[in-house]
């Protein structure tokens, strides 16, 4: 299976995304964790991505695709996955087309998930992150809350929220999405390969509409 997730930030496609991998033995492809790996590691293209990243803004098209076509052309290539956060705009769905024709793979869907500009709002600023990097685990305190105020339930470590988290940038986040992410949901209409799913409920509901959407 080959999927893309498309949704605003904090719609819950990086859960869906993880859940889906995880049940369906797909590699999860989170371009926002690659790149805060990048920037954790010192990388030239963390040193590149850091300044963009911390604006709530996109990184430049060309670092984040050649990001991924260095992926998909390496020994360990991914053939089954769900990408998480890329696309994001019309040039980054072109050049994977790209990618994926030069590596004879076709897109089984692409699902969006639907969630009101208020709900993410109210969502995203309450995302607390595990400061373990090895760890990275997530929580939402409205929805999802540590079972300790401020703590890790997977290793104890404290939590922080991230700058991108913050409702000041997700706003401007939000911006961003609209201004281009209507040009990528329009290529993959096009393509036939769209299906809308709504982003609200608990997480076991919404996988359910997506594995209804995918004939699972
Ligand atoms: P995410 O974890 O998907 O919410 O991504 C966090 C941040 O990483 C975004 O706000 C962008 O700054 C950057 N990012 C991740 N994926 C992309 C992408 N496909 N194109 C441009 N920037 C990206």
């Amino acid at each position: 299976m080959r999927l893309i997730f498309l949704g605003p930030p904090g719609s819950g496609k990086g859960t869906q995304a993880k859940l889906l991998s995880q049940r369906m033995g797909l590699l999860h492809f989170a371009t926002g964790n690659i790149l805060r790996e990048a920037i954790d590691k010192g990388t030239p293209e963390g040193r590149r991505a850091n300044p963009y990243m911390a604006n709530g803004q996109l990184v430049p098209d060309d670092l984040v695709n050649d990001i991924v076509r260095a992926r998909f052309r390496s020994s360990d290539k991914p053939t089954q996955f769900v990408m998480d956060g890329y696309p994001r705009t019309l040039t980054q769905a072109l050049s994977f087309d790209e990618i994926l024709k030069e590596q004879g793979l076709d897109l089984n869907a692409v699902i969006f998930l639907k969630v009101a500009d208020e709900e993410i709002v109210r969502r995203n600023s309450a995302r607390w992150t595990c400061m373990n990097p090895a760890c990275g685990a997530t929580y939402n305190t409205a929805f999802r809350p540590p079972r300790q105020t401020g703590r890790c339930d997977v290793c104890q470590q404290l939590l922080f929220q991230r700058e991108d988290d913050k409702a000041e940038t997700i706003r401007k986040r939000l911006q961003v999405f609209h201004e281009l992410h209507a040009d990528v949901l329009r290529h993959y209409q096009e393509r036939n390969l769209l299906a809308e799913v709504p982003g609200t409920g608990d997480v076991e509901a919404i996988y359910a509409r997506i594995g209804k959407v995918l004939g699972k």
